[in-house]
């Protein structure tokens, strides 16, 4: 079973590189791992992104907006430094756990991301909890090509909204009713599957698990659907 973890968190695994391959053995061929600060991104790129098992989307996501250090006006120069980092993310809004940052900060960082990201051509990797109408507002607004709906939250219109504007929805292990009627609701090419581990999922080897749910809900086997949602993602970051 070919398997692919579209979002995930590997610096914050005791052990990185063996998190990482632990999923390896168990058919893991690609992970995600998405930077939120300036720390974590620093880490991910000494030693977690491997360029070949583990590739990164760095950024400064929305709850560190307030204490990014200067990090976005270094990002376009590390990205173009870095050939395992293949987009820029977490970014976004998040209107429920804002630490520091204000609305209006939040916005000002995800807008200058998303420019580095147009600039470089690259995928943007949205976070949008409790703000996804707006954060959908400011993806179209500023013309993004190509953006990943981490942990999408929105409602059925709006997955067929973003499938049909070419952005894919991601879908998390977790089990609610609709998740399973947005998963129905859009073609599998428009949908890629994440752990958010070890926050949510536990290993990127639970991909499994949100894989298995699209097959049942879908009426699709399981290896055409590992397939296919692997597939999604590197065509999607060019890996
Ligand atoms: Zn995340």
């Amino acid at each position: 079973m070919r398997l692919a973890d579209a979002h995930c968190h590997m610096e914050l695994f005791s052990d990185p590189k063996e998190a990482a391959m632990t999923a390896k053995d168990n058919g893991v061929e690609l992970i995600i791992t998405a930077g939120t600060n300036k720390e974590s991104n620093i880490r991910m790129i000494n030693g977690i992104v491997d360029a070949s098992l583990v590739f990164g989307v760095a950024g400064i996501s929305p709850d560190f907006s307030s204490e990014d250090g200067g990090f976005v006006d270094q990002l376009e120069e590390m990205v173009r430094k870095n050939r395992g980092i293949v987009g820029i993310g977490e970014i976004g809004l998040d209107g429920k756990m804002v630490k520091k940052a204000g609305m209006e900060l939040q916005r000002k960082v995800f807008i200058e991301q998303i420019d580095v990201a147009n600039r470089l051509s690259i995928p943007i990797v949205v976070h949008s909890r409790g703000k996804i109408d707006e954060v959908k507002e400011i993806v179209v607004k500023n013309k993004v090509e190509r953006a990943v709906f981490h942990f999408f939250e929105g409602s059925e219109s709006l997955a067929k909204e973003l499938a049909s504007r070419g952005y894919l929805i991601s879908i998390p292990p977790l089990e609610y009713g609709r998740m399973k009627r947005i998963i129905n609701y859009i073609d599998l090419s428009n949908i890629v599957a994440e752990t958010d581990s070890p926050v949510v999922g536990r290993t990127p080897f639970d991909v499994l698990k949100v894989a298995e749910k699209i097959s049942e809900v879908k009426g699709i086997g399981i290896e055409e659907v590992c397939e296919k949602l692997t597939e999604n993602i590197k065509n999607y970051f060019y890996i």
